[in-house]
């Protein structure tokens, strides 16, 4: 028999994995299922993109490329970077396949055994799991008494964080709440930051799918350049998630070292994936801002409907997920299902919202809090109406 290893044993298979295998057997046995529960834009790859790919792939851009990236990749970046404010030179930036690459590249580098890392809760599902395979501790920061926003619960965050604290990661706009953090909320995490010593990882992976406001990058303030490794990459903006591509943006202290595990792992992002990538960055303006307008109004339709159903959401201000309270739901307090201890009622709820209603959404407890359910909104209008239809139907809202 073969032995794991602790840093697998400690990490939990994805709750989300729960809901989409009864989605998919329920579509199996021919069930229409809206799914709620994805994390990707539902648009194809504009065009040009798709367009610059093949090119490549014809001029016979297909053998490794430089570990870090091909240089008028990471030129691109850092001139993206420098829009936002960011300095940073091409040899600060490491192309990874997807952001999820570089959190895990950078978690490694950062974290050992012991080492503390702080969290904002609800936070995206892989950062647990990346610091608990690295050997980390959690702190766990709870923002939604807060309305998800930051900036009231600074003093919760000054609290657990301390001189022990390696690393916090902050995402905004956040998955799964769609909160962008206030200018005010992240000059907090800087003058915490500064305090202990922290590094922080900045998740700008939704930085560009935004409703009337524009978050401010939290490398851009005074302090925050050497302790702040900025994330993005492909997959939301420009609907590019099975491309694989992303990037992290650092001190060059932290690139030699995560670029050691980079080039021994991956080696290179793909290098004809890399060629498209200049191409979003360069010629896809448009078709960002018509997808990012979809967006918004599907934000605003689900709003409304809840709205009727009297259920009152967090606004999303970005992305294009939103946290549905369910505690209060009659099919929740109906079924004996919450007297189950050994689940969380939100994971009740989705069960019971897709057996029931055929509407597949995500646990809160997958992300640190439970009582809520992540809706994605990355759906047509159709679908996000007849989604709500039916949880209305069946006592879910
Ligand atoms: N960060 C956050 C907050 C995300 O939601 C995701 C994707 O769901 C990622 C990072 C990783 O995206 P990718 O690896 O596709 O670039």
């Amino acid at each position: 028999t073969m032995e794991f290893t602790d840093r697998l044993t400690r990490v939990e298979p994805s709750a989300t994995l729960a809901i989409s295998a009864l989605a998919t057997e329920l579509e199996n046995e021919g069930e229409d299922v809206v799914d709620l529960s994805v994390g990707e834009p539902d648009f194809p790859t504009p065009d040009n993109i798709v367009d610059a790919g093949q090119d490549a792939m014809d001029a016979g851009h297909t053998g490794y490329t430089t570990s870090a990236g091909i240089i008028d990749l990471r030129e691109a970046i850092a001139e993206k970077l420098a829009d936002d404010g960011l300095e940073h030179t091409a040899d600060e930036i490491i192309v990874t396949p997807g952001a999820k690459q570089a959190l895990y590249e950078i978690v490694q580098a950062l974290i050992a055994e012991g080492d503390e890392v702080a969290l904002l809760d609800p936070a995206w599902v892989s950062y647990e799991a990346m610091v608990k395979m690295a050997g980390g501790d959690l702190t766990r920061v709870d923002l939604s008494d807060a309305d998800f926003q930051l900036e009231p619960a600074l003093e919760d965050l000054a609290d657990a964080v301390s001189d022990e604290t390696e690393l916090l990661i902050v995402n905004s706009p956040s998955n799964p709440t769609g909160a962008v953090y206030s200018d005010a909320a992240l000059e907090g995490v800087r003058d915490l930051a500064v305090e202990h010593d922290i590094t922080v990882i900045s998740d700008e992976i939704y930085k560009e799918i935004t409703y009337g406001v524009s978050p401010t990058s939290l490398g851009t303030l005074e302090g925050m350049a050497d302790r702040t490794i900025t994330v993005n990459g492909f997959s939301k903006a420009y609907s590019m998630t099975g491309w694989r591509l992303g990037y992290f943006a650092g001190p060059e202290e932290l690139i030699d070292q995560a670029g050691k595990l980079h080039s021994h792992s991956v080696s290179s992002a793909v290098n004809f994936v890399q060629h498209a990538g200049i191409e979003a960055l360069a010629n896809t303006d448009e078709a960002v801002t018509e997808m990012t307008d979809a967006f918004e109004e599907r934000r605003d339709l689900v709003v409304d409907l809840l709205a009727e159903h009297d259920v009152d959401v967090a606004v999303p201000e970005g992305a294009f997920y939103m946290m549905l309270p369910v505690d209060d739901s009659e099919a929740l307090r109906a079924s004996d299902a919450s007297d189950d201890e050994s689940r969380a009622d939100d994971q009740a709820w989705c069960e019971g919202a897709i057996e029931d209603a055929h509407v597949a959404t995500v646990p809160g407890s997958a992300f640190g809090t439970p009582g809520y359910a992540r809706i994605s909104y990355a759906a047509s209008e159709e679908r996000l109406e007849e989604g709500i239809d039916r949880l209305a139907a069946e006592g879910y809202l």
